[in-house]
């Protein structure tokens, strides 16, 4: 017998044919001997259209308020899952996330689970029931309904697993597993049979949704056996496992995408010292989240051009920001772009082969691609280049690594 966590996303779950084959998926587990957990996320496209009406009716919305309207998805699902469990002859119960409940912080809109208590699920697994858990929700430090940010059910997921000591946490969605690239947009992309924690969090981070990088963090940090796989067919999926785990790495395992992305250039900065300490102090006092930063000395050699990026929906609260400091650091101007895109190529076998970041800047000028930002960090480097070249990008150096499935 395993306990096992099995959470559906919002394409399995899109209508009732497909709750009903859900019903029909946990059914099999219980029916071979298994404790079964569900978590679900929203409908396809309810989550959007939730956040659409907070957005349309105030822009500059209460957060608090936000969570309510926008956790309800999640509520509608783990109900419908438990009645059509219970159509099948299941015992099953739904449970929203402050019936858990779900403990965070009360940072609505993108609460962090702080803890979460799993002895009366064990307890009602153990009686034979099947708990069907509301993802993305929590049960702030003010009392409060949270959710965890878009994509947060993986992570209520992986949550629940560490909390019930399950063996192991399937992640059920519409690609059959985590490929070396987004499969909708590389056809050549290869499915992957294991990939590293550290690998998958660095993929989570830049881009790649199939998984919330939070989950992925708590995966890790829990020693939680995580396996993404496809709610269409009964293929095994891709297994998130350590690195001792994995015996042979490729160089590069992957590349992923972000279009998420803005680019704030600031003109002419009078080259002295602290100017940098000023402008970026001042974004983190604001929680404004800045990646990728260049600087270059300009032509006279007494300005410097700064370019940095942040996520799009921060650049217009970030244009305001730097240009209530020009004065002060006496800059000409600043420009933002929002038409930029991350691409970044990651590899664990990154740490001892050199070569790589050449084979990438390489590969993009020959698509007569200019990249306009670069970042590295160990097992990772990425690229700022014009949005209009995403797909080329992403084919041309998927290729270059040899990542091409046959
Ligand atoms: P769910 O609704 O089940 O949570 P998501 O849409 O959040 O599903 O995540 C699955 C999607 O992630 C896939 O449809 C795919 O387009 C995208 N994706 C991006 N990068 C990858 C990758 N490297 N491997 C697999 N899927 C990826
Ligand atoms: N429904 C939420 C979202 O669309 C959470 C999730 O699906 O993971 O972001
Ligand atoms: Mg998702």
């Amino acid at each position: 017998m395993a306990r096992i966590v099995q959470k559906f996303g919002g394409t399995s779950v899109a209508n009732l044919d497909r709750i009903r084959a859900v019903a029909g998926r946990i059914k099999e587990t219980i029916e071979a001997g298994d404790q079964v957990a569900v978590v679900v996320s929203a409908m396809a496209g309810a989550t959007d259209q939730l956040v659409a009406w907070t957005r349309e009716l105030s822009p500059i919305h209460d957060a608090r308020e936000y969570d309510v309207v926008v956790s309800s998805g999640e509520q509608v699902t783990a109900g419908l899952v438990a009645l059509a469990l219970q159509a099948e002859g299941v015992d099953a119960r739904s449970w929203l996330g402050w019936q858990i409940p779900i403990e965070t912080d009360d940072a609505h809109g993108r609460a962090r689970i702080s803890a979460v208590d799993g002895d009366e699920i064990v307890r009602r697994l153990g009686g034979g029931q099947v708990a069907v858990m509301a993802g993305f929700q929590g049960l702030g430090s003010d009392g409060r309904v949270t959710t965890l940010g878009r994509g947060g059910s993986d992570t209520s997921a992986v949550a629940l697993a560490a909390a019930i000591r399950a063996d192991r946490c399937d992640i059920f969605t519409d690609v059959n597993g985590i490929y070396t690239s987004d499969p909708r947009i590389v056809a050549k992309a290869r499915k992957l049979d294991k990939i590293t924690y550290e690998e998958m969090l660095e993929f989570a981070s830049l881009g790649a949704k199939v998984l919330q990088p939070r989950s992925v963090e708590l995966a890790m940090n829990h020693g939680v056996r995580l396996q993404v796989r496809s709610s269409f067919d009964d293929a095994p999926g891709t297994l998130v496992v350590d690195e001792e785990e994995v015996v042979e790495h490729a160089v590069v395992s992957g590349i992923a995408h972000s279009g998420n992305e803005a680019k704030i250039t600031l003109i002419r900065v009078p080259d002295r010292v602290g100017v940098a300490a000023s402008l970026f102090g001042s974004l983190a006092a604001t929680n404004i989240n800045v990646d990728m930063i260049v600087q270059n000395v300009s032509e006279d050699g007494n300005t410097t051009d700064l370019t940095f990026t942040v996520s799009q929906p921060d650049m217009e609260r970030t244009l305001r920001l730097v240009e209530d400091k020009r004065e002060e650091l006496g800059f000409e101007r600043v420009v933002g772009d929002a038409d930029v895109v991350k691409i970044s190529v990651i590899g664990v076998g990154m740490r001892s082969h050199a070569g790589v970041a050449t084979t990438m800047f390489s590969a993009l000028a020959e698509c007569g691609i200019n990249i306009q930002v670069i970042s590295t960090s160990e097992i990772k480097i990425s690229v700022l280049v014009a949005s209009t070249y995403t797909e080329l990008a992403l084919r041309s150096l998927h290729s270059a690594y040899g990542l091409d499935a046959k």
